[in-house]
Order: structure tokens, then sequence, then C-alpha cells
């Protein structure tokens, strides 16, 4: 099987003896869908930000759909990983002043010159992937939360990306919105998108994901199959996370 992500030893510190990241490892294969759970602080957000060069690390080495990068954070391989990673973020980040259907199309024309009536057809296509089509004419303060988060998600997508980086997506949600964008994202996982996802959805979690990697004080505490890590976690800090949760 294909690695599509591969992180060997990474660390970073943001500030003198405090590690976000500490001797993280992990490999996540073409296809699959790792899930990041951990307490507030405990390296998420930092660590799938290194997977697109949003973030440095100090040490260790990570492989990206093949490209290796290493603490000199070299910007010529950052920007070829940029080009093939897509990442949707908790809040939703689209821009106002443009249709549902602009913002989709704004990278694919501007950045991959593809031509505008091709990428209107392939936003309408992933708009109606989402359930959303018969917004494409609106503005995003017109949709609810859950339906922005379903456009960022397009608009990822509209990018054609080989992995998929998602940070809490459902975590600004009303909790009567959190399925629709859930939903979204287990037909990706069916479809074989390769999926990192930070989140505290558990159902989520359980249907989806392949492992679940769980985080605290910046190191991996256990990386464990979804049916092991919520029934039976082999240590004691993931159960009383998981204790919290629910
Ligand atoms: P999580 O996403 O799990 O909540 P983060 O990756 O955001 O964790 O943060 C990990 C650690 O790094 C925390 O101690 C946090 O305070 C610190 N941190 C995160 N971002 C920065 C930053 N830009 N500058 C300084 N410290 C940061
Ligand atoms: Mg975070």
């Amino acid at each position: 099987m294909e690695p599509i992500v591969v992180a060997k030893n990474l660390s970073k510190s943001y500030t003198k003896g405090l590690r976000a990241l500490d001797n993280v490892s992990l490999t996540v294969n073409q296809g699959k869908v790792l899930v990041v759970m951990g307490p507030s602080g405990s390296g998420k957000s930092t660590l799938i930000r290194t997977f697109n060069g949003l973030e440095t690390f100090d040490r260790g080495e990570l492989n990206i759909l093949g490209i290796k990068i290493d603490s000199t954070h070299d910007e010529r391989k950052i920007q070829k990983i940029r080009r093939r990673v897509g990442m949707v973020f908790q809040q939703f980040n689209l821009f106002p002043h443009l249709s549902i259907l602009e913002n989709i199309t704004l990278a694919p024309v501007h950045v991959q010159k593809r031509r505008q009536a091709e990428a209107e057809e392939y936003g309408m296509y992933l708009l109606n992937q989402m359930g959303i089509d018969s917004h494409a004419k609106k503005y995003p303060s017109q949709l609810s939360g859950g339906e922005q988060q379903r456009v960022a998600i397009a608009r990822a997508l509209a990018l054609k990306p080989e992995l998929l980086l998602f940070d809490e997506p459902t975590s600004a949600l009303d909790p009567e919105r959190i399925n629709e964008v859930l939903d979204a994202m287990r037909k990706l996982a069916r479809q074989g998108m390769t999926m990192v996802v930070v989140t505290h959805e558990i159902g989520f979690a359980k249907d989806v994901s392949d492992q679940v990697l769980f985080m605290d004080s910046g190191k991996v505490i256990e990386t464990s199959p979804p049916n092991i890590f919520f029934s039976n976690a082999r240590h004691e800090r993931s159960r009383k996370f998981l204790n919290q949760l629910d």
C-alpha cells in the first residue's frame, strides 16, 4: 500500500522547554482515514498543519505524497505539497464577497489555470455531491454554518487534492448541523479519499476511521483501530480522555 503521509520523529517547540510535538511518528496509507484526538493543547493542530507546510518543525522528517521535507522547510517543496493537499478548518474562511460557486472556482481558475467553464462545471458537480448545489449563486452569509462548511469542503475538493486535512471541522457548528458535515465527510471516505481528521466526534471516528491516534502533551500516546480505541483503549490516559467526552 502506498504511504501518503509518513512522519518520523517530528518535534517542535514554539517556546523553549515546551514541546508542541514530541517525537511524533505515524503513517497514513492511500485511501485510509486517520482520526486524531487529544485534549486541547496536545498538539493536534500543530501536527496536521505540518502536513501542508503551515507549520515548521525543529526535528524529524516528513514524507507527504513522496515529497520529503525536514526542518529546513524548503519552500519549493512546500509549494508542491500544497498544490496536492487540501485543508478544511474549524472556521470556514469563505470569501464573503464572492458567491458560493465563485468561492469554489477562484483557485482552480487563477492558480491552476483551468478554464472557467470547466471549473464551474466541476464546481457544480462538487456542490451537488455536498448537497448544496441549490445555493450556488448565494453568498456565504446566506448559508447556515453546516452549509458553509460543506462549501469549504467542496472548495478544497475543487483543487483535486490527493490528501485532505480537517482540523475540528464541526467544532464551530450548532449541534443539529454537525451531522450534515460528517455525512459529507463519510461520503468522501467511502470514495477512497485519504484523510487526516482532528475531531472528537466518536460516532464518525467509529464509522469511518481506520486508525485513531491519541495525543497528549505533544506525544502520541497510542494509535489503535477504532474498535479497540473506543472499547478497550490501551492507555490509561486515553481512557480518561474518553470518559470526559461522554
Ligand atoms: P491542539 O490543536 O491539540 O489544541 P495546538 O497544536 O494548537 O494543540 O497547540 C499545542 C501547543 O502549542 C499548546 O501548548 C499551544 O499553546 C502551543 N501553541 C500552538 N500554537 C502556538 C503559537 N502559534 N505560538 C506559540 N505557542 C503555540
Ligand atoms: Mg487545535
